[in-house]
């Protein structure tokens, strides 16, 4: 009888642990399942390139940064400040490139962060009877990949190892009109001038180009930009790390 007992526990036993196993082994199926699933639409939004950089691509990627952070979101120039004079060089061949890197645009973004900084210049300079124009300012990455490659020089291209301000949205190249006469102040240099005449520290320049080296600088500043030392029209937001790099093209923007 004693033994009886003892067959009927142990046969219940092992149902029980049958029970289970199957249970068990269901529900590892639906975990490996599920991170399979994860894992692969994870890898898409968060591939790194071959320099271990995070450049994103989609368009849903890019708005999932956006929904948790406004201030990341890129906005038109013309939508903003529409009284900017734009003069997209890389939209154009009037560049060192002598080539077409953009489509046509007839806008072009920032960050909203940087663009409230740049709108508190515009609103100083109008006041002064001047105007901010604008070279660049957002700029794909794959763009940057392209100009590194005659240039090979980071203290003129941005080295795709890293990446560049532009990428991110928060850096724009640009100088200053005079309203009065519809001309540029002159800065000593024109725009992508690779050499140390473009450099902050050259001093080898009349005191008025100096001056208006210097007055724009200082308004930039004011307002949150960093200076690059050897390029006098390029200017950026320091918190660069925050702003995620992008390849989008301007359409998806
Ligand atoms: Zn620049």
């Amino acid at each position: 009888m004693r033994i009886l007992k003892v067959n009927i526990l142990f046969i219940s036993a092992i149902r029980y642990m049958k029970r289970l196993t199957i249970r068990f082994a269901g529900r590892l199926l639906l975990i490996q399942a599920f991170l399979f699933f994860s894992i692969t639409v994870f890898s898409q939004d968060t591939l790194l390139n071959k320099h271990g950089l995070w450049v994103i691509r989609s368009v849903d990627v890019y708005k999932k940064t956006i929904a948790t952070d406004p201030s990341k979101k890129m906005v038109s120039i013309n939508s903003k400040i529409p009284n900017a004079i734009l003069d997209l060089k890389y939209a154009g061949t009037d560049n060192f490139m002598h080539e077409r890197l953009y489509p046509v645009i007839h806008t072009t973004y920032l960050r909203q962060a940087a663009l409230n900084a740049l709108d508190s210049v515009q609103s100083e300079l109008r006041a002064k009877h001047l105007c901010i124009k604008i070279w660049d300012a957002y700029r794909p990455y794959s763009v940057t990949e392209k100009m590194w490659e005659p240039v090979k020089d980071d203290r003129y291209a941005a080295d795709p190892k890293f990446g560049s301000g532009h990428n991110r949205g928060i850096a724009v190249d640009l100088t200053i009109v005079n309203l009065t006469t519809g001309k540029e102040l002159d800065m000593g240099t024109g725009f992508d001038n690779f050499s140390d005449t473009a450099h902050h520290d050259f001093k080898f320049l009349s005191e008025n180009i100096l001056q208006n080296r210097t007055m724009l600088r200082t308004v930039m500043e004011k307002y949150g930009f960093k200076a690059l030392e050897t390029e006098w029209w390029h200017y950026y937001l320091p918190d660069t790390k925050k702003y995620e790099l992008l390849d989008l093209g301007f359409d998806k923007l």
